[in-house]
């Protein structure tokens, strides 16, 4: 089974006045359908129990985005930009959209895309052409592809219509062709999440595997792509060394020379909360707990994050392994 066969789609009516919504409807005329007033809020679905969030997960939700408030960031880009998407189908347990949506963290696509683009393109004109847009603060666009398959479209449009801005998101997959030959490289920033595969096998339910998102960034570099590669989320258990230490020789083993030409590394530890830990040990009871309070301590109301003395240990020791093995590369941050 795919992670884009949805068993039900939730749709607010109005989607049929856009091409985007015309197509969905069409793609997936034999999917069994519901009329919803808003995306935002599905009563029926808010009623679900957390044990049943692996069942919300198979729900594609269509609708129209009212929300396109930028937000200014200062970490990778200048502004997270409201785009084509949020939620998404795949399960990684520490998933920082389940804090917003809680179990409703399924794959929401909008219709209305020419609105959002168009936004965009009316922001880049007023700032500078270096201003970089985070497009993928929430979701992943390389899965909302394989369902509205028009990326590279949305991209083009971008770029034909605006002299300025940089676009960037990251991905935990390798669905990659799309933009493999879009024509302005220069002006897009993919990023590429890895973690070593025993954590992906554990705790990233339904993404690619290392190997595959290895492939990938070496077949964007093979294009002329400079993609940032984050070592995300990092997650200390108990054999962490061996783990991150065995990713970053396989990273090393496995990277192209183009590809390991000036990296630049995001370095981020997980974050977890609660409301995860009630999901996750309601619709995953046989998996392995990602709360720990040894070595973790909370920030915020029910928010937790490792203690500062095994966090620090942890990116010295992640340092000294990427030194070991790469000579010419950038951090660009770690939090
Ligand atoms: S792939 Fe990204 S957006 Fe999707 S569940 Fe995993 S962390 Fe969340």
């Amino acid at each position: 089974m795919k992670i884009t066969d949805f068993s039900r789609i939730y749709y607010e009516t109005n989607i049929k006045d856009f091409p985007r919504g015309k197509f969905l409807l069409n793609k997936y005329k034999d999917t069994p359908k519901f009329k919803i007033d808003s995306h935002n809020n599905i009563p029926e679905l808010r009623a679900y129990e957390n044990k049943d969030f692996v069942k919300l997960k198979k729900y594609l939700i269509i609708g129209i985005r009212k929300t396109h408030k930028y937000v200014v960031n200062h970490k990778i880009s200048d502004f997270l930009v409201p785009f084509t998407s949020s939620g998404c189908s795949a399960m990684c347990q520490y998933c920082y959209l389940v804090c917003n949506y809680n179990k409703c963290s399924y794959l929401r696509v909008f219709v209305n895309k020419e609105e959002i683009i168009n936004n965009l393109i009316k922001n880049s004109m007023k700032h500078d052409k270096n201003t970089v847009y985070e497009i993928g603060s929430n979701s992943d666009l390389l899965l909302e592809n394989l369902v509205t398959e028009d990326l590279k479209e949305n991209l083009e449009y971008f770029f034909n219509n605006s002299k300025n801005g940089i676009l960037t998101f990251p991905t935990k997959f390798k669905f990659i062709e799309p933009i493999l030959n879009i024509k302005n490289i220069n002006r897009l920033i993919p990023r590429v999440s890895l973690n070593p595969q025993e954590i992906i096998t554990h705790f990233e339910f339904g993404t690619s595997n290392l190997d595959e998102r290895l492939n990938a960034i070496n077949d964007l570099c093979h294009v002329g792509y400079k993609p940032y590669i984050l070592i995300a989320p990092i997650i200390i258990t108990n054999e962490y060394k061996k783990y991150y230490k065995d990713l970053i020789n396989k990273m090393s083993d496995m990277l192209s020379k183009k590809a390991k030409k000036n990296i630049t590394f995001e370095l981020i530890f997980m974050t977890y909360s609660y409301i995860h830990d009630k999901i996750n040990s309601e619709a995953f009871p046989k998996s392995i707990k990602l709360y720990s309070k040894d070595l973790m301590t909370s920030r915020g109301i029910g928010k937790y994050h490792y203690r500062s003395n095994i966090k620090e240990e942890a990116t010295n020791f992640i340092l000294d392994e990427l030194k070991k093995n790469f000579s010419n590369y950038t951090i660009k941050y770690i939090v």
